[in-house]
């Protein structure tokens, strides 16, 4: 997990937070005020009420000069909630009081002419109610605390639902899913991603993104598995022409026989096995008789093919993958028959002359009789690759001094 990681839960509560304690300052503010006026409203309304409810009684005390129920009409007044003090001025100059006087010069004053009990004439005197402005600040305080206390618990809920949610719908599948894609790699690359969620009957982008693993997943392994073959085709193409590249370096293109260059790598591990095995092994050179006559009279591509053509019989009179022709030069050819000792040697060589000499069919319909001479020898133990073929060369010679269409040994 980075280091300045932070929670979607975290970042959210902190702005809900805030929100909410916005929200409840303003609305508090509102509410107070609010409260106030209805507080102080509900208040002067009763001590209307209070007033004239009590106005008859306190009429008559004054008129038969009681001043003991006076004081215990001021008294129940007094007693009222939202009731600081209360007078009642005489128009005798007499008083009488309840409550805390002090309240008399901050708070709101209600004042009530006391009329005479039958009505009409001059009034008796006046009746003083003092609002208490505490009670009605205790009221608003009230009014608020519950509705801080009731916002609070919102809050706390409200928050407590989104966490709750958040971790469970968003924080736990979002984290599975940043493991998986951690992990991700070509070994888990057909592993489906799998979320421990709650059955549920709608799927929200949770699901989404978890449908989006699976797909990418998918393409990535078709993609992958295409690459793969591509790289098999390509690799298949690259041994092929690797072969044919090991093919042209080590073969004569005309008649497809070995050339010189497979001639010198090869035959002196054939020379060092046969050293090791004890076996004989034979060198038989071949060169066509007159063969630029043929050039001469039938034209080059003629002799083209008649060297493939001679190419080919000398090749069917051998074993197969043990005997090996190379093209050594024009139309000279090197025949190495491994475990073959001088009178075997001989006997193929007299059976190649024999091949050679068979009249051969020409594309174009003619025919054409040629032959060839040979000169075999059988390699010394430790004698040079030099010699050895200098020998098989002057036997070649010597068969075409004594004729040609021979074979010298
Ligand atoms: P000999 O019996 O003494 O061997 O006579 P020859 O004519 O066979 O020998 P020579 O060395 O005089 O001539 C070889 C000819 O082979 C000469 C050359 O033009 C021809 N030749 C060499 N390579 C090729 C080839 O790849 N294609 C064709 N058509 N001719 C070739
Ligand atoms: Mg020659
Ligand atoms: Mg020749």
């Amino acid at each position: 997990m980075p280091q300045n990681f932070r929670s979607l839960a975290y970042a959210l509560i902190r702005r809900l937070a805030l929100l909410a304690t916005c929200c409840t300052l303003l609305f508090s503010a509102v509410q107070g005020v609010w409260t106030y006026h209805s507080v102080r409203q509900q208040l002067l309304g009763n001590i209307q009420y209070v007033a004239s409810s009590n106005m008859p009684m306190l009429s008559v005390a004054l008129w038969d000069i009681e001043p003991a129920t006076v004081r215990q009409q001021l008294a129940v007044i007094a007693a009222r909630p939202g009731v600081g003090f209360v007078r009642v001025n005489v128009v005798t100059g007499q008083m009488f009081e309840a409550g805390d006087a002090s309240l008399l010069y901050h708070n709101q004053v209600s004042r009530f002419v006391i009329p005479p009990p039958a009505g009409g004439g001059k009034a008796l005197g006046e009746l003083l109610i003092v609002l208490k402005d505490n009670y009605i600040y205790r009221q608003v305080a009230l009014a608020l605390a519950g509705m801080l206390l009731g916002y609070f618990l919102l809050t706390v809920l409200l928050c407590a639902l989104v966490v709750y949610v958040l971790r469970r719908d968003l924080e736990k599948p979002m984290h599975a899913m940043a493991d998986f894609a951690g992990r991700l790699g070509p070994h888990t690359l057909t592993s489906p991603l799998r979320l421990q969620r709650g059955k549920r009957d709608m799927h929200d982008e949770i699901d989404l993104v978890a449908a989006g693993f699976g797909t990418l997943q998918n393409a990535l392994t078709e993609h992958i598995e295409s690459l793969d073959q591509q790289v098999a085709e390509r690799t298949r193409q690259l041994e092929s022409a690797l072969a044919d590249i090991r093919d042209l370096l080590t073969h004569d293109t005309l008649t497809g026989c070995y050339n010189r260059a497979f001639l010198d790598e090869r035959l002196p591990q054939e020379t060092a096995r046969a050293q090791r095995s004890g076996q004989p092994l034979a060198l038989v050179f071949c060169d066509i008789d007159h063969f630029k006559q043929i050039n001469d009279e039938y034209g080059h591509l003629v002799g083209d093919e008649v060297l493939r053509e001679v190419a080919t019989r000398l090749r069917s009179q051998l074993r197969n993958d043990i005997d090996w022709v190379v093209r050594f030069g024009g139309e000279e050819f090197v025949v190495v028959l491994p475990d073959t000792g001088g009178d075997n040697a001989r006997l193929v060589a007299e059976r190649l002359r024999e091949a050679v000499a068979t009249s051969m069919l020409l594309e174009d319909g003619r025919r054409l009789q040629l032959t060839a001479s040979l000169g075999v020898a059988i390699w010394q133990p430790d004698e040079e690759l030099d010699a050895w073929l200098k020998r098989a060369d002057t036997l070649l010679y010597q068969a075409k001094m004594q004729g040609r269409n021979r074979v010298e040994s």
